[in-house]
């Protein structure tokens, strides 16, 4: 199967060419794709190409859409997560989440996640495999579907650790940014940090995409070394100082700042001790801390922290200089942590 979704206008242009037809039937291809507006995703629907090139391009195996819906939660703030199945039958999730002027999609970037942070679902399962870059904007399509509106923000904070598919999430931003119209300002990559790869990360972007101007969100959750591996294994090999030097690095190729998410997780992160120990380790450079508030998962032991908790933690990084914003939980009575929608079906 040949997916077009992910093809630049060139390559759409090459493929008419291919097939004996004119540059700008390639270009058809192009506009149809990537208008929300255009809600069936597959080669019959493009009316305006001659049927028998249609037929050829089915004949060959070419699609745009590639996924299924198998589930739709609806939450009361309009905040939308869909359970999509891929051809080889494995279960993802992206979610929407609106405002009067954004449409946020948090997407996934693999099936499941090798990373086992021990608040997470998805971390349970361990991994399956890694997502196509079509297949991560496929995601995007769905959404625009399903909420009938254009997305115009992109979270990498679904399932699956980004930084583990580098070469499909730089190929999926690349088109993300100029096929689809969302600028690489509008696009946060999220990351529990992999040794070595935010430097990667940078140079490969610089590389593939000219530049490097989406954010790089750091899952940090803890303000010291020993805590960070109690709730993220992997965290032991990457220790917390190495990871804010690397980053420190980032803001210098980059020009752009990072974010470190903060989990808030009662009795365990969320003291003042702790929020004075963070303001000391991320004083001095360009950055800003996420706080968020914890969605309970079943099989999990940890609780959120109290509200008082999170109005006090915010105020000590924000009397210590450090730049610090609240994530409000969207959807959050509809399985809205990162992997629930997957787990709960499975078990159904
Ligand atoms: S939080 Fe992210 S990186 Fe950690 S297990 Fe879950 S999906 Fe993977």
């Amino acid at each position: 199967m040949k997916n077009l979704l992910g093809s630049s206008v060139k390559d759409l242009e090459n493929v008419a060419k291919d097939y004996g037809q004119a540059a700008f039937r390639g270009r058809q291809i192009y506009n149809w794709i990537y208008n929300y507006r255009n809600k069936k995703k597959n080669i019959d629907q493009i009316e305006v190409l001659p049927l028998d090139f249609r037929k050829k391009l089915k004949d060959d195996g070419f699609k745009v859409s590639e996924l299924s819906i198998l589930e739709r939660n609806l939450a009361n703030d309009g905040t939308l997560k869909l359970l999509l199945t891929t051809n080889d039958n494995e279960n993802i999730e992206c979610v929407g989440i609106p405002t009067e002027k954004r449409l946020t999609a948090c997407l996934s970037s693999q099936v499941g996640c090798p990373m086992d942070c021990k608040f997470c679902a998805t971390g349970k399962e361990g991994l399956k495999r890694s997502l196509k870059a079509s297949e991560i904007l496929d995601q995007i399509l769905f959404l625009e579907n399903e909420m009938n509106r254009k997305v115009t923000n992109i979270v990498f904070m679904g399932m699956g650790e980004p930084l583990l598919n580098i070469d499909d999430l730089l190929v999926s931003i690349r088109s993300i940014n100029e096929d689809f119209q969302i600028s690489q300002r509008k696009i946060t990559v999220s990351t529990v940090a992999i040794p070595k790869m935010i430097n990667k990360l940078s140079a490969k972007s610089f590389q593939i995409l000219g530049n490097c101007q989406f954010t790089l969100a750091i899952s940090l959750h803890a303000s010291n070394q020993k805590i960070r591996e109690t709730i993220i294994p992997s965290a032991k090999n990457y220790k917390i100082e190495n990871i804010i030097e690397d980053c420190k690095q980032y803001v210098k190729d980059t020009g752009r700042r990072v974010s470190f998410e903060y989990l808030m997780l009662n009795g365990v992160n969320d003291k003042l001790e702790h929020a004075n120990e963070l303001s000391n380790l991320l004083k001095g450079f360009q950055c800003h801390v996420n706080l968020i508030q914890y969605n309970q998962i079943d099989e999990v032991e940890f609780q959120r922290a109290s509200q008082k908790n999170l109005q006090s933690f915010q105020s000590t990084l924000y009397r210590n200089g450090i730049a610090v914003s609240l994530r409000k939980s969207r959807g959050l009575d509809k399985n809205a942590a990162c992997g629930q929608l997957r787990q709960n079906t499975k078990v159904k």
